[in-house]
């Protein structure tokens, strides 16, 4: 349901063997998909063409697959939405489905500044989806650094609290993944 991946390519066909910072088991446990039922968000982190968005469109197909309703845009498409959605029928009902989603995939976090009045329509989204919804956000940027594009101090303390509540956080570049408040996707190896 929904969902307008930019490409199909399914979880099955991602290649572990390229990704040495995810391993088999965890590759499995994510495609298990329990984290939606728990609201937790992914943070995908890499620099490009590390398979960031590979991995959130094979997790949004199984995600399909499985029932749950999905949505994917990428940044820019989702500051275009907010920013006109008072005017334009197709933003609104793109948005309707994002605010409806049990996961949304926002591909390519932070590619630009955002203006004040940027940084507060995206901080009201996120506060529409936090507790219904999963989040996963793929970025070339850590969160620590998200605040120089957001801008606002205040919105940026905002809208981190709000994603990183319960997360887990993907290193694609080399490091392995790292927990947020003592709680796991990732059964102990
Ligand atoms: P980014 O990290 O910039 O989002 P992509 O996920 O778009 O990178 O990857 C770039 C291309 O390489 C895509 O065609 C993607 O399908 C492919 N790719 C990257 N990593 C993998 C992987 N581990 N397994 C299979 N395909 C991959």
């Amino acid at each position: 349901k929904w969902a307008q991946f930019p490409y199909h390519k399914r979880l099955s066909q991602f290649d572990i063997q390229a990704q040495q910072s995810l391993s088999q088991r965890q590759l499995k446990q994510l495609g298990e998909l329990t984290w939606i039922d728990d609201q937790f968000n992914l943070i995908l982190l890499g620099p490009p063409g590390v398979g960031k968005t590979a991995l959130s469109v094979g997790l949004g197909i199984e995600a399909i697959e499985q029932g749950y309703r999905v949505m994917f845009v990428t940044m820019g498409q989702l500051m275009t939405y907010l920013k006109t959605e008072e005017f334009t029928r197709k933003s609104q009902i793109q948005l309707n489905r994002i605010r409806q989603a049990d996961l949304v995939i926002v591909d390519d976090l932070m590619y630009m500044a955002m203006e004040t009045y940027e940084a507060n329509l995206f901080f009201q989204l996120i506060s529409q989806l936090y507790e219904h919804s999963s989040l996963i956000i793929s970025s070339n940027k850590a969160p620590d650094h998200w605040g120089e594009l957001i801008g606002d101090p205040g919105i940026t303390t905002a809208i981190l609290d709000r994603i990183l509540h319960r997360v887990e956080v993907i290193n694609l570049n080399g490091d392995s993944y790292r927990m947020k408040n003592n709680q796991k996707i990732f059964s102990a190896e």
